[in-house]
């Protein structure tokens, strides 16, 4: 049975690279209907933290994962690995030195091995010095442990990130040692900017966190990490892990650095949005409307609602709702300078002075019903629409782009329209 796992270090935020590991993990068991489970690395006692522990669990859920069996700590296992780098020593295969324990490494052998990204892999026993095992802290090496543990939890694949390629061959050493077959390790390459440099804040955030706070949908993030690594061969982009789990083959995954483009998630997140149902999106539209100082307490759920329904197609990251939408939630909203020539025009004042009386004797406030007002209007007059829909949408949403005017001014309502026009003609 496939049997993989994901093996965080609590000492820092879940990084993109290291979710994308996890969901590929994920997909690989699921897929072969194994078994995906956590090994928590914290043998680093002085970085690791209980806090960044339940950040990267609680990230891991937010993308849609789960695991099998309890997560295995290192911390709990020092004895083990101790007991187990002396039956090295025992065997003659390792010695003592310092307080330290190290694994002799026998020179002019070849290691070699079938990755299941990169093909054949391998390194000269000359080029790798005497291993540690276990410091003269009494904590075991990343290499030693990870043996050790893999071993004890009957782990099949390894699926990880490019920077682990040199410890493979030192790991297989381990379990050649110890007379074991060692699992298949198949190493993802590094997710890069598109500029080609190493991921940082500059390409959009490093951290799964920086994401959920800008207003990412887990499932588009989780979806562009899966495309960061595999596509399926009918060449669909938009999937969430769940739908991929039938679809993925790992003999078909990228072995060329991936490139992370921001404009590639936020389209897939505008896509997710725009399918989220609003009783979803509401919860994390306040908290974005609270992030940006705009009270979001007392604004009723079906208010939110209908004016969701008219932004949720506008929207690539829900942290741009407030911003877009602000003039549904606050009378002291900023006409935008670009658009201010509209409210200027003389001939645009007296349009908007016309259109409010005439709004203002509106029973049915439908935007079908605002719009023939408008439609009138300018037919009367003989001009275009454009000449009274600009000035009017300055005046009751300060931007001279969003939704459509009438939808806009059927959520606004009768009074709030009417009297943002008076108030943009008469100051
Ligand atoms: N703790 C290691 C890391 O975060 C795990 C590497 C592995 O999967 O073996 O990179």
């Amino acid at each position: 049975m496939v049997r993989v796992r994901f093996a965080p270090s609590p000492t820092g935020f879940l990084h993109l690279g290291s979710a994308r590991t996890a969901i590929f993990n994920w997909l690989y068991a699921r897929h072969a209907g194994g078994k995906f489970l956590l090994r928590i690395e914290d043998t680093d006692l002085k970085r690791s933290e209980s806090r960044f522990l339940e950040e990267i669990l609680e990230d891991l859920k937010w993308l849609g994962l789960d695991w099998d069996e309890e997560p295995l700590f290192q911390s709990r296992r020092f004895d083990v690995y101790r007991e187990k780098a002396e039956a090295l020593v025992a065997a003659g295969k390792a010695y003592k030195d310092g307080g330290a324990v190290f694994f002799n490494v026998e020179p002019g052998r070849t290691i070699a091995y079938e990755d299941l990204i990169h093909g054949r892999i391998s390194v000269e026993t000359e080029t790798i010095k005497d291993q540690v095992m276990i410091k003269s802290d009494g904590s075991p090496t990343y290499n030693f442990s990870c043996v050790v543990d893999d071993t004890h939890l009957g782990i099949t694949h390894i699926l990880r990130g490019d920077d682990h390629i040199s410890n493979t061959p030192k790991q297989i050493i381990f379990y050649e040692a110890f007379g074991l077959e060692p699992p298949r390790f198949g190493h993802m390459p590094l997710i890069l900017g598109t500029d080609g440099a190493k991921l940082s804040k500059r390409h959009g955030g490093v951290s799964v966190e920086e994401y959920k706070r800008e207003g990412f949908l887990p499932e588009a993030l989780a979806n562009y990490l899966v495309l960061l690594g595999w596509m399926p061969k009918d060449g669909r982009e938009v999937m969430t892990p769940e739908e991929a789990v039938p679809l993925f083959e790992i003999s078909e995954m990228n072995d060329v650095q991936a490139k992370f483009d921001i404009q590639k998630l936020r389209w897939l997140n505008a896509e997710y949005i725009m399918k989220a149902p609003n009783t979803r999106l509401i919860p994390l539209v306040k908290s974005q409307m609270l992030a940006a100082g705009l009270a979001a307490t007392g604004v009723p759920d079906n208010y939110l609602s209908k004016v969701l329904d008219l932004y949720k197609i506008r929207t690539k990251t829900l942290s741009e709702f407030p911003a877009m939408t602000d003039c549904f939630f606050r009378e002291d909203f900023v006409y935008e300078a670009e658009g201010k020539m509209h409210l200027e025009k003389p001939e645009s004042r007296e349009y908007l002075r016309l259109l409010a009386d005439r709004l203002a004797g509106l029973t049915d406030f439908s935007h079908a019903a605002i719009e023939a007002v408008f439609r009138e209007f300018a037919e009367e007059r003989g001009i275009k629409a454009g000449p009274v829909i600009h000035p009017a949408r300055m005046a009751v949403s300060g931007k001279t782009k969003g939704a459509g005017l009438f939808e806009m001014m059927e959520v606004l309502g009768r009074e709030r329209v009417v009297a943002r026009m008076r108030r943009a003609v008469n100051g």
